[in-house]
């Protein structure tokens, strides 16, 4: 028996050029076999097979989108608003109270999976991790080993650990599953002899890179001259650090890393030049909306990297500044807060193509002929539209 139906939504976007608005997906099911059959604006659909049923409205009919960065193994940290340098010193407790780990990531692996997503940037810190996710049947994407060192005398010993950890991981690596990569935290917590050694490193291994960047308010005062919190809170970890004077985009060009294309991660406090640099270097950036408002981090400017084709994925950073590791949630949310400066196709394209450009995956997509097991069904519209 034949079944066919039209599945309606307010965006469709099936990994190839624009997304359409007002789209449907027509799907054809043979026994237990369902494939797709026409994907177009509705209307188009609906003339095409005037018989099918119609479901109801879907936001977005998609590929999986990709949760390009996250801290899986802080999924048992409480949520918290508080500012970033607080959010830092909450971390290190959480940690230290020896609350981070495998159960915590295992939790946040059963989240993603259950939110329809199989494919993640992941910041590890712990070996056990690492083995657990380059093991694990169902995911994909980039386990990113985290290196934070301050002090520059400590870079040849963190870099000689470092090559031999992810030599030991690289073994575990399987076809289609997850890979290693590499997370030097951000440009003021490794220093830089280092993070240029790890940038030579990346490039001769082809090791993917992830990298916190511009995420605080603060960051731009302490590259710049050493001033305000950011400065007061790294002093108690090294009283030693001193400011490059550059933007944080600009040291790290400076310093040779964007030729290493890391992928980097929030990117909020930017400069026109610096999204032009970036453009040119290559780098994909993850925007994380919900984490940036959770720790008073300031707007993304979505319109600039969109002004200048920079691409851009999703992902929802930890469970401690984010509410859960859904994409359609921070999809949502970065709706809301770019309002009229996004337009709401470039946003579904983002959380798709964006996030799997930023784990150096290809971009999954779906046209007529291929099952439609692949489509994801985001959530059915709300009645206002919204
Ligand atoms: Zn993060």
């Amino acid at each position: 028996m034949i079944d066919r139906r039209l599945l309606r939504a307010e965006i469709v976007y099936n990994g190839l050029g624009t997304p359409r608005t007002e789209g449907a997906v027509a799907v054809q099911q043979i026994g237990a076999e369902q494939t797709v059959i026409m994907v177009d604006k509705a209307q188009t659909v609906r003339e095409s097979f005037p018989e099918l049923s119609e479901s109801d409205v879907f936001f977005a009919i998609s590929p999986p989108p990709a949760n390009a960065h996250t801290h899986l193994d802080l999924s048992h940290m409480p949520y918290l608003e508080v500012t970033y340098e607080n959010f830092l010193r909450s971390v290190v407790a959480h940690t230290r109270a020896g609350h981070r780990g495998l159960e915590a990531a295992k939790s946040g692996v059963a989240e993603l999976l259950e939110s329809g997503i199989d494919v993640v940037g992941d910041i590890v810190t712990s070996e056990q991790v690492m083995e657990y996710l380059l093991q694990h049947p169902r995911l994909r994407g980039v386990a990113y080993w985290e290196v934070v060192s301050l002090d520059p005398v400590e870079a040849d010993r963190v870099f000689d650990d470092t090559v031999k950890r992810l030599e030991a991981f690289r073994t575990l690596e399987r076809p289609g599953g997850v890979k290693v990569g590499l997370s030097p935290h951000s440009p003021h917590t490794v220093s830089t002899v280092l993070m240029t050694r790890f940038a030579a490193l990346s490039r001769r291994l082809n090791l993917p890179m992830q990298i916190h960047v511009a995420e605080s308010p603060h960051e731009v005062a302490l590259h710049r001259d050493g001033s305000g919190p950011l400065m007061e809170m790294l002093r108690t970890f090294y009283p030693a650090w001193q400011p490059s004077g550059r933007r944080p985009v600009d040291y790290l060009k400076h310093i040779g890393v964007l030729e290493a294309r890391p992928t980097l991660v929030h990117m909020v406090h930017v400069t026109e030049e610096d999204v032009r640099e970036v453009q040119r270097a290559g780098c994909v950036v993850v925007h994380c909306p919900r984490s940036n408002r959770a720790l008073d981090c300031g707007r993304f400017p979505w319109e600039l990297y969109g002004k200048h084709g920079v691409t851009v994925g999703f992902g929802s950073d930890s469970r401690g500044s984010s509410p859960s590791l859904s994409i359609e949630d921070e999809v949502a949310f970065a709706r809301g807060l770019h309002a009229e400066k996004a337009n709401v196709g470039s946003l579904v394209r983002a959380a798709v193509k964006g996030g799997h450009r930023a784990l150096g995956l290809t971009p999954p997509r779906f046209v007529r002929g291929d099952a439609a097991e692949g489509l994801h069904l985001w959530r059915r519209r709300l009645p206002s539209g919204g």
